[in-house]
């Protein structure tokens, strides 16, 4: 089976470096297989997502030189999908409506999560049918986190594991207001595109248990995973969308697309000096091992 690998932007802002960053290593991961790159626009937050910031997205991978096969639905026009896949899931496991909110799991005496969350509690999973018709207002929709260790090999990280039930709890599907949440979409639209490679920011690192689990449940094959470094500024500052500095916009500017494929390379290792290198160029030098572990500084 060759590698199918893809870019996920969400087009809610102008490209930033570090999503530069994990673009680059998507395409090198998938090209230096021979492999297909795929883009999907997750786009399932509708108020922030803009078609302009889609096409921004698009123009500065293409001046970037990273280049793709072919372009997916974006998420807004999946519901139907999420919808069949929250179907089998409710067949297979126990999907329950929560009328939980924030405020009202902060006061829950309960155990939290090891990211600080607090755990849902059992509480609402086992209220009867009788009080569940008396809650008022729409629910959101949640699964039930099994007292299952999840664990697979990352390939920047290593080996990886959640118990799913003491680590991060009945999950959301999906929320009060309709909207699917991502841990579902990924999956499915991952899923669908016979996606091998899923190679993104290490912020996400902790929700790929969960993602595991739906994949299993769900009967998808499992994509292999590469979380990778977060970019920080000289003082170990994670680069964050605040920084305009760091925007394509403005790096596009004062720059040559080489000059920052040569920056991203130097400061992560793929390249022993810094000098401006195509994507295409880059290839040969490529190899996940030379990737750095830990914060990479770029400026
Ligand atoms: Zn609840």
């Amino acid at each position: 089976m060759s590698a199918v690998g893809r870019f996920a932007p969400t087009p809610s802002g102008r490209m930033h470096l570090g999503n530069a960053f994990a673009y680059l290593m998507a395409w090198l991961s998938a090209r230096s297989e021979g492999g297909e790159v795929i883009l999907r626009m997750e786009d399932l937050d509708t108020l922030r997502c803009t078609e302009e910031y889609a096409e921004g997205i698009r123009q500065d991978l293409r001046w970037l030189g990273l280049e793709w096969d072919r372009e997916i639905p974006p998420q807004r026009l999946r519901t139907e999908a999420y919808e069949a896949a929250l179907a089998l899931l409710r067949e297979k496991a126990n999907v329950f409506p929560c009328w939980c909110t924030r405020g009202s799991l902060n006061l829950v005496n309960a155990p939290h999560a090891t990211d600080g969350h607090p755990i849902h509690p059992a509480s609402c999973r086992l209220r009867s049918e009788e009080e569940r018709r008396r809650m008022k207002g729409a629910p959101a929709w949640r699964l039930e986190a099994p007292d299952l260790t999840i664990c697979f090999t990352d390939g920047v990280y290593g080996t990886y594991s959640e118990n799913l039930k003491t680590g991060c709890g009945d999950f959301v599907l999906r929320r009060a207001d309709g909207v699917f949440v991502y841990q579902l979409a990924v999956v499915v639209d991952d899923g669908a595109a016979g996606v091998t490679q899923v190679v993104r920011g290490c912020d996400l690192l902790s929700s790929t248990p969960r993602q595991l689990y739906l994949c299993r449940l769900l009967g998808l094959p499992e994509p292999s995973y590469w979380h990778v470094p977060m970019l920080t500024d000289a003082e170990g500052r994670k680069l964050s969308k605040r920084d305009a500095a760091m925007d394509l916009g403005q790096l596009r500017r004062e720059h040559r697309p080489e000059e920052l494929i040569g920056l991203l390379a130097f400061r992560s290792g793929l390249i022993d000096r810094e000098e401006a290198i195509s994507p295409k160029e880059l290839l040969c030098e490529f190899r996940w091992e030379k990737l750095k572990k830990g914060d990479i500084a770029v400026v």
